[in-house]
Formats: structure tokens, sequence, C-alpha cells
């Protein structure tokens, strides 16, 4: 059974019922919509086959909106392509008409540029295929030295080496992406570019706002948003981050990423939020039928550094593969764990608990590491007991049993918890006990004689109110 989760990014290449349903039989746990690309229908009617497709597997499939962010554009070319030399100079020019580049200067989408840049700084554009170093800015114009030989062509992406750009996160579109992520009913919505735990802060308003109570993931890819005090802060405002490698590998150095990765994953684990890993995971197989060793190494890197899920964006949005794509991701995760059998964990062993949940939380998990048991049932209504529980290495699998259909999709994300959607809350301790040992019966993970763990409150039914664990040993379940 995997335990890291798949996120896969919709597009066109999943755009029909039979192939989205097959990339969730493959194993898809969330769906990204990318508000990148595409108008609020597409998106809309994405989710609405989503919602189907899932049905028909039997599955729990969550559903993530992707907001575009301040992605820094240049403008259009008259001939839509050029091709510069190393030496040449090249002008963005703010005051160009948007379709008028030339071999000699190109517009800007993001025209407040002349105001973030001075001489001396690189310019990547095209994820760092074209690096142009700054001279001079001049009015509206910023002249430059090319430093790479290469073709650039309409409305390709722009990052400052180093970061520091002061484009605000959330832009007008973004803003409106919102409205039509809640209308749609999104479970999670990632903010892209955040600077600081504001630019968060003010995303859950607006989400607040247009009556969503989606989860919100905080995109690290800025410089800034790396360093100590702020990535905290972010981590903290946020419910979840994605290492979203493309932009920041551009912003801090690409050698720079797999050490990043890991301090990423690891603070985010330690502060109780969850954590994708993002970007060119299986990238070749957009075109191929396999992947290379080095994708199968770096998704299985992704899986021991912790993380809680891994992320495919262009392999199965415009991929020539999406269900194989997932199927072979998903069989590197799970071989990647065969290693991770951890029953060990010194995760906030010097903390003090301030709720009760939490502490029926992290108990479970103490005892169920240091005592053979099998399984852990936790009653949930929030889905917040699975989460403290999954923060903790463990090989034990963690059901998250609960009424509630939006925190089977929030927890879906969570590494090592699966949820299990059932129809009323039972009321009777005792009832309950037997349920979920049946259930874990019934799934085969656990036989006559094995110890679970079942975690629950007095009021079944209600949000935060886990106060008990009982250890049990299946066969003998009938006590409350
Ligand atoms: P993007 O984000 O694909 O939306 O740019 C992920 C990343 O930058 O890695
Ligand atoms: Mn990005």
């Amino acid at each position: 059974m995997r335990r890291t989760k798949i996120v896969a990014t919709l597009g066109p290449a999943t755009d029909t019922p039979e192939t989205i349903e097959a990339i969730v039989r493959a194993g898809v746990d969330v769906v990204r919509l990318n508000f990148s690309h595409g108008e609020p229908e597409d998106h809309l009617k994405r989710a609405e086959m989503i919602r189907d497709a899932a049905k028909r597997a039997g599955r729990t499939v969550g559903i993530l909106g992707d907001l575009q962010g301040p992605k820094l554009r240049i403008a259009r070319f008259v001939d839509s392509k050029i091709y510069l030399k190393r030496g040449d100079s090249f002008i963005l020019d703010a005051a160009l008409d948007s379709k008028a580049g030339t071999q000699e200067r190109v517009g800007l989408g993001y025209k407040e540029l002349i105001y973030d840049v001075t001489s001396g700084d690189e310019l990547w554009l095209d994820d760092g295929r074209m690096v142009l170093l700054v001279k001079e800015v001049k009015g509206k114009e910023i002249y430059t030295e090319v430093l790479t030989d290469g073709p650039l062509s309409n409305n390709k992406g722009l990052n400052r080496r180093g970061g520091g750009l002061s484009a605000a996160a959330l832009t007008d579109k973004d803003k409106e992406d919102i409205k039509t992520a809640a209308m749609i009913g999104v479970d999670f919505v990632a903010v892209s570019f955040p600077r600081s735990a504001a630019d968060m802060m003010e995303a859950r308003e607006l989400l607040r706002a247009a009556r969503s109570n989606a989860a919100l993931v905080a995109k690290i890819e800025r410089a800034e948003a790396v360093e100590q005090p702020d990535l905290d802060d972010i981590i903290i405002a946020s419910d979840a981050i994605m290492v979203a490698r493309g932009d920041l590998g551009v912003e801090i150095g690409d050698a720079k990423l797999p050490l990043t990765q890991k301090n990423l994953i690891s603070r985010a684990r330690a502060l109780n939020r969850a954590v994708i890993t993002a970007t060119q995971m299986m990238e070749t197989m957009i075109e191929n039928p396999i992947p290379t060793r080095a994708e199968v190494f770096d998704v299985a890197n992704a899986v021991f550094d912790g993380t809680d899920a891994v992320m495919l964006s262009g392999e199965t949005a415009t991929g020539k593969h999406p269900a194989k794509v997932v199927a072979t991701m998903a069989n590197i995760c799970e071989e990647a764990e065969q290693s991770m059998q951890v029953r060990i964990s010194g995760h906030r062993m010097d903390d003090q608990f301030g709720r009760v949940d939490e502490a029926i939380a992290m108990a479970t998990m103490y005892i169920a590491n240091h005592m053979n048991v099998r399984a852990i049932a936790a009653l949930t209504e929030s889905g917040s007991t699975a989460l403290w529980m999954s923060r903790i290495s463990s090989g034990i699998p963690i059901y998250a049993i609960t009424t509630n259909e939006r925190a089977a999709r929030r927890v879906s994300l969570y590494r090592g918890v699966y949820p299990v959607l059932t129809r009323e809350p039972v009321t009777d301790p005792k009832i309950a006990n037997r349920q979920s040992v049946d259930f874990l019966v019934e799934q085969g993970v656990v036989d006559n004689g094995d110890a679970v763990i079942v975690t629950k409150g007095d009021l079944m039914g209600a949000q935060g109110g886990t106060n008990q664990l009982k250890i049990l040993r299946v066969g003998e379940h009938e006590n409350g």
C-alpha cells in the first residue's frame, strides 16, 4: 500500500472521461487545476469530470486550484520568435507596444520591472534558457547584454536571479480566480510566489469572503521565501507548502535545490503542515513511455526526504502517457517506501501540547511505533488528528474515518493517511470500535490477534473533539 500521495495536473491530455478515470485508477490522490491556462468554464468542466471519475472508480480525490500569481513575462514579437547571440545588446522596453517586439527590443507584461532592476542584475528568461545582464536602466528602457545564445519567443517567463522583485503575490486575475475556485468547490488553493505570511493571510481572507473553506498551499518559489524567519512564518500561515522547483531553481540557482528541498520538507513537517514536491519529476515521460534513471531517483529521493506528495505537471496535462506516468510514479514511491519502516521518531519530543486532540494524536503514534500495532483508525471530522499523526515517521497505515466529505478529500494529501467516508456518525462507542475494526479486517490490513488503535471523541460527528485512544485486539473488540 502506497503512503506517498500523487498530485496530477489536468489538461488537454486528460480531458476525456476514459483518460481521467484511468489516471484516477492508476493512483491519483489530488488533481491540480492550473489557473495559468484556460477559462473558468474549463476548470469547472474538469472538476465535474474528476468528480464523476472518482465516483466510478470508488476513490476519494481532492481538487487543488493553482493560482497563476505574478509570473513575469516579456510581451510578443512581430515574428513570434527571435534568435539572440552572446554579446548582443537587447532592450526590455516598458513603453513598447505589446506585439511589437523585434531583434532589438521587446515589451514587458510587468511594466514595473523598470523600478525593480539595476545594472549588474541578471534576468533569466524561459526558465534560464536565456540570460540577460542589465547594463543600464534609462526611463522606460532596460538595456541589457545577452549572456547566452538561443531563441526567445512570445510571452516567455522572466525571473531576476536572487529574487527581490516587488510584484504582489495576488494579482487581479488571482482575485477573480479565487472566486472561481470557491464556486467550483476546490479542496485546496495554491498561492504562487508568496513573499511573506501576509500574502497567505490575504489569500485566506479572500477565500473566506468567497465562502470557501479550502486549505491553502504556499508555493515556495521566491528566493526571499526560503530565508528564515519568513519561511517558517509562511508555513505557519498555510495548511501546506509546495516545493515549486521550477521558479525556485531560477531564483536561487538549481544547484541549491536539493538541499533546499530537504529543508523545506523538514520545516513543513516540523510545523505540522503538509508538503508537495513539484516540477519535472517525470518530465521525459511527456514524450517517452519510460522515465530516465535520474527521474526514478528524483521521485524516490523526495520520498526519502519525507514529502507527503509528489506532483506531475505537463506529464499528465499535456503528455502522451498520462495513466502510465501515474502508475510508474506510484510504483517508484512504493518501492522507495520499503526502506522507510522507521518506527522511532524524535518529532516534537520537547513540545508541550496545547490541545487534547493533538495530545491524543501524538500519544497514539508513540504507542503505535513502540508496540506492534498494525493499523490506526482515527474517527475524525476535521481531519486534524490524521494530520498530526502523519507528521510522525511511521510505516503504520492511518485510516481517517469521517462522515465529512471535505475532510476525506483534504486528508487524501497526507502521507500514510487513507480517507474512509462513512455515512452516519455512530454515537455508541462500542459500535464505533467494532465497525472500525471490521472495516480494517475487510480491507485485509489486520488479522485476528493484531493490535489496532482507535481514536475518537465523546461526541461523534463533532469537530476537534478527539479525547480517547483505545488499543484493541482484532477478534476481542467488544469493549467500548
Ligand atoms: P508552476 O509552479 O508550474 O505554476 O510555475 C511550479 C514551479 O514553479 O515549480
Ligand atoms: Mn512556478
